[in-house]
């Protein structure tokens, strides 16, 4: 093992990518009743319910929230093997993100509709979109290349961008404990050339 294996270039500049489990103590991976339970209860005794919210979450130390989040905060970052974020990490995006939000009529899906149409998809491509979305959400994330958003007591919001017949776009996910990630919104705007490409 390299002293400067987990050292990569990215943007010009050298980050560290080895990952980091974010602890808070009491606080289990699951099961989720549990461990919603068990954070409401720390809450009462004013346990942060936004720190609790990423307890057991994976992120790369070049690209996680701030450590410490606040004053007095308690949490404590453990290190994890990449090889062991490659193992169990996993994207899921519900189907029905397509078959009920996306391909229903164009209120509903707030525009979405119409944009999924031009590329040429319609709703039985469904399933074929939410493979699509998983392994490249998946993949980015395993690169770090994720966009930290909001983060509140609901959790870690991350900004993923994906390709879709050449097209990229940003798309939405929650980050949960060990390395899991949930989609939450199919399409969050068109990647500007620009930015991407510098
Ligand atoms: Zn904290």
């Amino acid at each position: 093992m390299s002293l400067f294996e987990n050292f990569v270039y990215k943007n010009g500049e050298i980050v560290d990518n080895s990952w980091i489990e974010w602890n808070h103590e009491s606080v289990p991976n699951k099961p989720k009743e549990i461990r919603d339970l068990i954070r409401y209860i720390l809450s009462l005794t004013g346990h942060c319910l936004t720190c609790t919210a990423i307890d057991g979450c994976y992120f790369i130390k070049s690209n996680m929230p701030p450590h410490k989040l606040h004053k007095n905060c308690d949490c404590y970052l453990t290190k994890v093997k990449s090889a062991d974020v490659k193992t169990s990490a996993f994207a899921e995006c519900d189907l029905r993100k397509f078959t009920e939000y996306i391909f229903t009529d164009s209120k509903k899906s707030k525009g979405k509709l119409a944009i999924f149409e031009s590329l040429g998809y319609n709703k039985n491509d469904s399933n074929i979109l939410k493979e699509e979305y998983e392994k490249q959400a998946l993949n980015e994330y395993l690169s770090g290349n994720y966009t930290l958003k909001d983060l509140d007591k609901n959790g870690q919001r991350l900004a993923i961008a994906i390709s879709l017949k050449g097209k990229r776009f940003f798309t939405g996910w929650m980050i949960e404990p060990e390395g899991k990630i949930r989609a939450t919104t199919p399409f969050g705007g068109w990647v500007n050339d620009w930015f991407y490409y510098n």
